[in-house]
């Protein structure tokens, strides 16, 4: 079978609309009633208000810190977000905290099927199925997204390896132990797979993985066909977080990502005025509306993912709106001497014209009244000086070319960067009165 759920992946866009619009209305009005958040910001606008799709611009966004402010409240630990008897709370599960204090998310038994049920959609559609033996190389500790991906698996039929507790090379050794043929990282994990794997002395392509799916950081082409050449494999992503859940994957085409309907209202939102919708192949901001999650309403929350807009058609049949491209998260965006700077463009450079480089990270600086970006990157080991500096004129006109800014290389010894087993943070903001959240 193609589609998990061949009914809904294929529904006529004035059914979606009809039937995203309907779960809106009912997701407010319980909204309201039951968290205090939307009790108290939204008291002055009525379900019936929203009359059309285009209504539903009429109410505010929601955005992390009054979430945060709300959490504190009682009942501890969710306060004024939960939407749902505390005693129904079936499952603990929090944000990163990267950005600030983390976000507790109270999920119910109902919520919790209901969010497994979104994500069965994207993993089918990554083309994971019932012969496949796939390995999760992380401990899930309170993050939301691997107990997903665990949970998907088994409704899905797979066979689920949880490979938590171990180190890279104990990893390596499992997979070829029990001839795992999937996998679910982060982008940068898998490449540090690969290169622990190489180490080792082992060809990552001969470790039998036929399907990886990705998530965590924005992964342009170049960063998805590296990890399809070392591993030889199918690799797809998706995009989600701990507060909208998993809202988008991609399906065989690997031609951005379907959004999952009816289960999200996801919005693109001009991201100067955050009141318009943006047209197919422009830049926008994402708002997300899940529709069917009571333990944790949300109306309208922001994610800052940034993405180009996509089509409404797809050749693998499926009518649901596309995503063409995840750009990054509007806080990663940052003016270096007055040029627009997306840490993704290094990443896309590297990954796809520089396979020398195992390991990479990049700084900006003041000095003086000057910004100054240094890259700092590490080579597979067995280059000679030569070599290196001949990478090091390459990557300093590359990015010259792709950025319009003059960056400061610097080649670095085997093994000295960090190595990321999540999120990578291979950028450093280090002026003043900036983060580098
Ligand atoms: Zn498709």
């Amino acid at each position: 079978m193609k589609y998990w759920n061949p009914y809904l992946e294929t529904l006529p866009r004035e059914e979606f609309n009809r039937i995203e619009l309907s779960y809106f209305r009912n997701i407010l009005s319980y909204a309201k009633e039951h968290s205090v958040l939307y009790r108290e910001k939204l008291h002055h606008i009525r379900s019936d208000d929203i009359r059309t799709l285009d209504d539903v611009k009429k109410i505010p966004l929601t955005d992390k810190d009054e979430m945060r402010k709300y959490q504190e409240m009682e009942p501890f630990p969710y306060g004024g977000l939960l939407g749902s008897d505390i005693g129904k709370v079936t499952t603990f599960r929090q944000t990163s905290g990267t950005t600030g204090k983390p976000v507790y998310v109270p999920e119910t038994y109902e919520s919790w099927q209901w969010r497994i049920e979104a994500w069965c959609h994207i993993l089918y559609m990554a083309g994971f199925r019932p012969h496949h033996r796939v390995f999760l190389p992380f401990g899930y500790n309170v993050y939301v997204a691997f107990w997903e991906a665990h949970f998907a698996s088994e409704k899905v039929g797979c066979e689920l390896v949880p490979g938590g507790a171990l180190d890279t090379k104990g990893r390596i050794h499992k997979i070829l132990e029990i001839r795992a043929n999937g996998m679910m990282n982060t982008p940068t994990y898998g490449l540090h797979i690969a290169e622990e794997a190489k180490a080792m002395g082992i060809d990552p392509a001969s470790l039998g993985i036929e399907r990886m799916l990705c998530a965590g950081e924005p992964m342009p082409p170049a960063t998805r066909k590296r990890l399809e050449e070392l591993f030889r494999c199918h690799v797809f992503d998706h995009i989600g977080g701990t507060e909208p859940c998993a809202w988008a994957g991609m399906c065989e085409t690997k031609e951005g990502m379907h959004i999952i309907e009816p289960f999200f209202l996801v919005e693109i939102l001009d991201r100067e005025t955050l009141q318009k919708e943006v047209k197919e192949g422009e830049l926008g901001v994402v708002v997300v509306t899940p529709l069917g999650r009571r333990s944790f309403p949300l109306i309208r929350f922001n994610t800052k993912d940034l993405v180009i807009k996509g089509s409404e058609a797809c050749s693998c049949g499926r009518t649901t709106r596309k995503i063409k491209e995840v750009v990054g998260r509007t806080d990663d965006l940052r003016k270096i001497r007055g040029v627009l700077f997306s840490p993704k463009t290094v990443e896309e450079v590297i990954r796809r014209d520089f396979p020398e480089v195992v390991e990479y990270e990049m700084m900006v600086e003041r000095k003086g009244i000057m910004d100054e970006i240094t890259l700092k990157a590490e080579l597979t080991p067995n280059l000679g000086k030569e070599e290196g500096e001949k990478i090091k004129a390459r990557l300093k006109e590359s990015m010259k070319v792709k950025t319009n800014l003059s960056f400061h290389v610097k080649i670095e010894l085997p093994g000295s960067l960090p190595r990321y087993m999540l999120k990578a943070t291979r950028f450093k903001d280090m002026r003043e009165g900036k983060t580098n959240e």
